[in-house]
């Protein structure tokens, strides 16, 4: 299979349960909530959202026209000097969209643990190390378990409350970003501090100002 990638570097990851933990982040162009083109925004599904998944022209990115050669190009991003496990996140866009067992395998095969973040409106393939769901308000969601349920906040329509009893091992409440987003982590802290099963989960990369 050829995967479709923006971009494929090396960071700390930035928010959720493994914040700080060094990554290379593979994101893949495409997502099915939304085109990425800001004219058709207001009707899609997923409308809040602050990535560029379009194209392939980012750092490494490109078409790669199998999992080796996209396997060989996460092993060759990770930093030289980083004692750390090695640790690949596929991102977006919508990775399930392209991510295969293939791929998984084969960076289980270059000594990656393998953890995606995925808005949970497909089934994932097995033996993934890591599965962080964030669902979205409108979209239907299939993967109701996991590690990680991390709630962009808040959503209309998509409260909490809705996913507490699903079998994850970590909720987290990530505030919304964007102009409202002191009120929304104001918000957000005040739903953790009265349901403690919930933690905050903050965009440390942003501010931190790394890719
Ligand atoms: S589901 Fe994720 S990648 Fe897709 S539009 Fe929404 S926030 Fe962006």
């Amino acid at each position: 299979m050829a995967y479709a990638v923006k971009e494929v570097y090396f960071t700390l990851q930035g928010e959720g349960v493994n914040a700080g933990a060094p990554s290379v982040f593979c994101r893949f162009s495409g997502c099915n909530l939304w085109n990425g083109l800001e004219p058709d925004r207001a009707g899609a599904v997923c409308k809040f959202c602050d990535t560029d998944f379009v194209g392939m022209d980012g750092a490494m990115g490109g078409r790669y026209l199998s999992a080796e050669s996209l396997g060989y190009s996460i092993s060759k991003v990770w930093k030289k000097s980083c004692s750390a496990p090695r640790l690949v996140v596929f991102t977006g866009g919508e990775p399930l969209l392209q991510l295969d067992q293939e791929l998984v395998d084969c960076l289980h095969g270059l000594g990656f643990s393998v953890a995606i973040e995925t808005n949970g409106t497909m089934l994932p393939p097995k033996g993934l190390d890591w599965i962080c769901v964030s669902p979205k308000a409108g979209a239907p969601l299939k993967c109701i378990q996991g590690d990680e349920l991390k709630l962009v906040f808040p959503q209309i329509g998509l409260e909490p409350d809705f996913f507490q009893d699903l079998d994850f091992n970590n909720f987290l409440l990530q505030p919304m970003s964007g102009s409202n987003l002191v009120a929304n982590t104001v918000a957000a802290a005040e739903y953790c501090y009265v349901n403690p099963n919930w933690l905050l989960s903050l965009q440390v990369h942003k501010f931190a100002d790394i890719p």
